[in-house]
C-alpha cells in the first residue's frame, strides 16, 4: 500500500508522465485536422459500436494516462461528425477558427475557475474585454452589462431573469426575494419562427409554456407592426416581446426600427433572439439589423457563426442593474465601479469555465475585417449550395438565401401533384448525400413542406467545398 502511494505522489509529479497524454492529445488532434478532407462527414459508426467499444464497466485497475488518450481516440474513431470541416451544413452549428481552439486548451491548462477576479486574474481581465469589444462590434450600447453563458440558451435565460425582475419590479413586485407564486403574470409575445430555446427559458424561469402568445408573420418570417400592436393592447406592461435576429430556416429579421418603440410605448420588455444573426451587426449585410440596438436586451452565441469551439453564448443587457439585480447573490442593487467584475455576478452559474478566452482569441485572429470576410463569404457559399443544387433536375429551391441560410427540395418526377411524395423524395435525398459521406444537410418542415436546411456557418468552406457538394447531391439524385 505505502508502495503503490508513492508510486501515485511520484507520478503527479514526473513531467514525462504528464507530458505524453498531452503529447498523444496533440497528435490525435493533428491527424483528426488534416483529416477532414478525406473523412466521411457523417458518423457511420453505430451507437451500439460505440457503447461496446467505449464501456467494459466501471473501471476498478487505472490505466496509464498516455493509453487513456489514446484508447479514446481509437475507441471514438468515426464516431464523430465532421462539424469541424467545411462540408457540414447541419443545424446551425460552426468550427473552430486556430486560434480560438488553441485557446480552450490554455483555458483547460490554466483551469481558472471564473466565477470571480480573485480565482482568475487575468481571465477575468480577459473577460472584461471581450465583453466591450463584442458590444463595440454589434453596436449594442456600450453602457450595457455581458455575460458569456454555455450558449444561446442560458443566454435568453440571463435576460429574461434581468426581464422578470424589471416587470415584476415595476409592478412593486419582488421576485428574486418573493419567487412567482402570488406575482403578477407574465406573458411573452414572439414570432411563429422562434426558436426552441425561448420556450424552455419560459419553462426554467416560472413563467410557463402557456404564457407564450405566438405571432404570425408574413412571407418573409416577419412579424409585422399591427399583429404586434393588437397583441400588446393593454397587457404590453407585464409582456416581454422576443424578436428574431435571423431564424434557422431563412435567416429572417423582424423589422426592428418598426416594432421596437411598439412595444416600448407599450411598456414591454423586448428581447431579441440573435443566436447567429446578431453577428451581421459587424457591417455584413447589417441592413436588416436596424434599430436592433434599441431592444432591452439580446442573445447571441459564439459557438456558431463566430467559429470558437463549443461552447460559448453572450447575453447583453441595456440596464446593468435590472442584470445584476436578478443574477447576484448579494443583494446590492449597485454596480460597482470595480476595474473588473466578479462573474459569477452576472451569470447564472457559480464556477465556470473561462469561456470568454476563445473569443477574445477569435477576435483578435479575425479583427472586424475578417469578420466581416467570415460572414460574407459564409453567406455566399450558402447562396451558391442553394441556387446551384436548386437548379439540378429535380430539385428547387425553396428559399434562396440573403444570409447563410437557404432551402432546397428534391421532387419525385412520377408524381408530381403530390405534395408527400415530394416530402419523402427531400428526405431521401438529404439521407443519401449524409450517406455518401461528402456533407451533411438537415432537413426541415417549413411552411407545412420538407425541405433541406442549408446553414453555412464553418470558416473552413471554401468553393472546393462547394463544388463536392453539388456534385454529392447531383449523385444523390440520380441514384
Ligand atoms: C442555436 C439557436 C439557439 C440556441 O442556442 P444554443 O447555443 O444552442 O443554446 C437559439 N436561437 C436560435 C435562432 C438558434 O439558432
Amino acid at each position: 500500500m505505502k508502495q503503490q502511494e508513492m508510486k501515485y505522489a511520484d507520478s503527479c509529479y514526473m513531467v514525462d508522465h504528464e507530458l505524453a497524454p498531452l503529447d498523444a492529445a496533440y497528435r490525435a488532434s493533428v491527424a483528426y485536422l488534416k483529416g477532414l478532407s478525406s473523412a466521411r462527414v457523417q458518423s457511420d459508426v453505430s451507437l451500439e459500436t460505440l457503447f461496446a467499444a467505449l464501456d467494459g464497466g466501471v473501471p476498478e485497475a487505472g490505466l496509464d494516462a498516455a493509453r487513456v488518450v489514446d484508447e479514446l481516440v481509437g475507441q471514438t474513431n468515426g464516431g464523430h461528425n465532421g462539424s469541424t470541416g467545411g462540408r457540414f451544413f447541419g443545424w446551425v452549428i460552426g468550427g473552430g477558427l486556430p486560434s480560438a481552439l488553441a485557446a480552450d486548451w490554455l483555458v483547460s491548462t490554466w483551469d481558472q475557475n471564473a466565477a470571480a477576479a480573485a480565482c482568475g486574474p487575468a481571465v477575468a481581465v480577459i473577460e472584461e474585454i471581450t465583453g466591450r469589444w463584442v458590444k463595440e462590434l454589434l453596436r449594442l450600447p456600450m453602457g450595457a452589462s455581458f455575460a458569456f453563458t454555455t450558449g444561446c440558451q442560458m443566454a435568453h435565460v440571463t435576460c429574461l431573469m434581468a426581464a422578470r425582475h424589471a416587470l415584476l419590479g415595476k409592478a412593486g413586485w419582488n421576485v428574486e426575494e418573493e419567487g412567482l407564486i402570488g406575482a403578477p403574470s407574465l406573458r411573452v409575445v414572439t414570432s411563429d419562427q422562434h426558436h426552441g430555446s425561448i420556450e424552455r427559458a419560459c419553462q426554467l424561469l416560472g413563467i410557463g409554456r402557456k404564457a407564450i402568445k405566438v405571432m404570425a408573420t408574413n412571407a418573409r418570417g416577419q412579424v409585422e407592426a399591427q399583429t404586434l400592436a393588437k397583441i400588446l393592447e393593454g397587457q404590453g406592461a407585464t409582456t416581454i416581446v422576443v424578436l428574431q435576429a435571423g431564424d434557422l430556416n431563412i435567416g429572417a429579421f423582424d423589422r426592428f426600427r418598426e416594432l421596437i418603440p411598439i412595444a416600448r410605448e407599450a411598456g414591454a420588455w423586448i428581447h431579441v433572439d440573435g443566436a447567429f444573426g446578431l453577428w451581421l451587426r459587424a457591417g455584413c449585410r447589417d441592413a436588416a439589423l436596424d434599430g436592433v440596438d434599441l431592444a432591452d436586451s439580446w442573445a447571441t452565441d459564439a459557438h456558431k457563426w463566430l467559429n470558437v469551439p463549443y461552447d460559448c453564448g453572450i447575453a447583453v443587457i441595456a440596464d446593468p442593474a435590472a442584470h445584476r439585480a436578478a443574477t447576484a447573490t448579494t443583494a446590492s442593487y449597485l454596480v460597482h465601479a470595480n476595474q473588473v467584475r466578479d462573474q459569477m455576478d452576472w451569470t447564472p452559474e457559480w464556477s465556470r469555465r473561462a469561456r470568454s478566452v476563445p473569443v477574445y482569441a477569435a477576435l483578435r485572429q479575425l479583427g472586424r475585417a475578417g469578420l466581416v470576410d467570415l460572414l460574407e463569404r459564409t453567406c455566399r457559399h450558402a447562396h451558391a449550395i442553394v441556387t446551384r443544387t436548386g437548379d439540378l433536375e429535380g430539385a428547387e429551391v425553396v428559399w434562396e438565401p440573403t444570409i447563410n441560410q437557404g432551402l432546397v427540395r428534391f421532387l419525385d418526377e412520377t408524381s408530381p401533384q403530390c405534395q408527400e411524395a415530394h416530402d419523402r423524395r427531400t428526405d431521401q435525398v438529404i439521407a443519401a448525400i449524409n450517406a455518401s459521406g461528402e456533407a451533411l444537410f438537415t432537413g426541415t418542415t417549413w411552411r407545412g413542406r420538407r425541405a433541406m436546411r442549408v446553414s453555412v456557418c464553418n470558416w473552413r468552406t471554401n468553393e472546393a467545398d462547394v463544388e463536392r457538394v453539388v456534385a454529392a447531391a447531383r449523385k444523390a439524385i440520380a441514384d
